[in-house]
């Protein structure tokens, strides 16, 4: 600062010198006082001249390229470009910071809307996009009631109440994929609003599921329940002679038992949904499995019959299956004692055990009795699904076999496959993958084509 000053009482004595020296037809001292005035004038119009130079910088100029004004100007250039720098520096950070908070709200797995105060969508993420089919760059700035034209939504959009959610059929939901949202709108700001959308599909499922089960456990209680009381009542009030006695008391036997079958499938299937997979190092003999459910097939068909059924069991070649021994033998037992089941006595089941071309193993339980009709297969493996109520309660069935099949089998890697016509008997097959099957290490002591016939 001081040099500037300096400078300029320097010029205007160089001034005042020149025109003392010169002072043409005036006197010496006037001279010195037009030079001066003149060096002034100069010093003026060379300041305006960089001023200027500074504003046309400031008007339309390169803000990263200096201007190159001398004096004090050069200053107030250099101050205002730090100044324009960290405005810059600013707006960049909040440009940042708004992308980052964008990009959060588009990784949300719920729908966002923002909508203006008159209703209008101002920005959408792509769940939402995807939830009510709107298009980004098409449906901006339209009002969002011309788009969500579901009565429900209108009603509760009218009503402004927004201490709850709605929920509503998708846009592109239908009867064969049907596809619920939740929507709940938030005010924020001065009038905005903030609509959130959640797709609630699989939990309205799952309630509806979980009622349907509490529901059929109920039932499949309440019916062994009411004969026992009924007996329970009949043998408390009349005097029965010994024989009517015995008689009563194995029926409620029977119930008591049906209730133990049905608590005792209960618990395996909530068992088999919260426990981890099985171990791929546990490996299980097929034939000691094979020979139980043997086992209990001809304990089943004589305790149904006298006569009892053909039982055919063969092992093509001995093999261990990594899993769990108590798990795949309720998954195999299972077929078989469904095939005795339902087969009429005398009929035939054949159960096999044998590897595929790619070297997959397959476990097929074949019966020659009444079949399924196409319509109830893929229904077959639901909780509680029976084609025929009656013959399955006669048989001792709970309506839980095949979902806990479907389970054991799921857990294994494997797949079950249902084939069956009616009248001419069903073929219930799982096939395990090669990487959970093994030669046996007893193959090659007692290997043998028939486990019993
Ligand atoms: P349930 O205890 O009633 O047998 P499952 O889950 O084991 O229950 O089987 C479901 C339904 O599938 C049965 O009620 C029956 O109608 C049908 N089903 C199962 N296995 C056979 C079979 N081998 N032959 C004919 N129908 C079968």
């Amino acid at each position: 600062m001081v040099w500037r000053f300096l400078r300029f009482f320097l010029f205007q004595f160089a001034g005042a010198a020149t025109g003392y020296l010169i002072h043409a037809g005036l006197q010496p001292l006037q001279g010195a006082i037009v030079g001066m005035l003149v060096a002034a004038a100069l010093w003026l119009i060379w300041d305006l001249r960089r001023g200027q130079q500074l504003l046309v910088w400031l008007r339309e100029g390169d803000p990263t390229q200096f201007p190159a004004v001398g004096g004090l100007w050069s200053e107030v250039a250099s101050r205002t470009r730090r100044l324009v720098r960290s405005r810059d520096k600013v707006i960049v950070e909040s440009e940042n910071r708004l992308q980052e908070f964008l990009a959060a709200i588009q990784a949300s797995p719920n729908g966002v809307v923002l909508l203006d105060t008159i209703g209008r969508i101002e920005w959408c993420n792509e769940t939402a996009a995807d939830h009510f089919g709107f298009d980004p760059s098409r449906d901006m700035l339209q009002q969002v009631g011309n788009l969500v034209r579901d009565p429900l939504f209108a009603a509760y959009q009218a009503q402004g109440d927004y201490t709850h959610d709605v929920v509503i059929p998708a846009p592109r939901s239908d009867s064969s994929r049907p596809v619920r949202l939740s929507v709940h709108l938030h005010r924020y700001g001065e009038g905005r609003r903030l609509m959130m959308s959640r797709d609630v599909t699989m939990l309205e499922q799952a309630d509806a599921m979980r009622r349907d089960f509490v529901a059929n456990v109920s039932h499949e209680i309440r019916t062994p329940l009411t004969v026992l009381s009924g007996f329970i009542e009949t043998l408390q009030t009349l005097h029965l002679d010994p024989g009517d006695r015995h008689r009563y008391l194995g029926l409620m036997a029977q119930q008591a038992y049906r209730m133990q079958t049905l608590v005792d499938d209960l618990l395996t299937l909530s068992r088999l949904e919260g426990s981890p997979p099985p171990r791929m190092d546990e490996w299980v003999d097929v034939r000691s499995l094979l020979q139980q459910c043997e086992q209990d097939g001809r304990n089943l068909s004589m305790m149904m019959s006298q006569m009892g059924h053909v039982l055919l069991f063969r092992l093509d070649r001995n093999c261990d299956v990594a899993g769990s021994r108590t798990e795949l033998l309720s998954a195999l037992c299972n077929l078989v004692n469904n095939a005795i089941r339902y087969t009429p006595t005398g009929g035939t089941v054949k159960v096999s055990w044998s590897i595929d071309p790619a070297g997959d193993a397959v476990f097929s339980v074949v019966d020659t009795g009444p079949g399924v009709a196409s319509e109830h297969i893929p229904r077959l493996t639901e909780r509680f699904y029976r084609v025929d109520r009656s013959r399955s309660r006669e048989t001792g069935g709970t309506g839980l076999g095949l979902a806990i099949v479907k389970h054991v089998v799921q857990r294994h890697g494997g797949q079950l496959h249902i084939s069956s016509s009616l009248g001419e008997g069903s073929t219930f097959s799982i096939t395990f993958p090669a990487s959970r099957v093994r030669p046996s290490r007893l193959a090659s002591l007692s290997d043998s084509t028939v486990v019993s016939a």
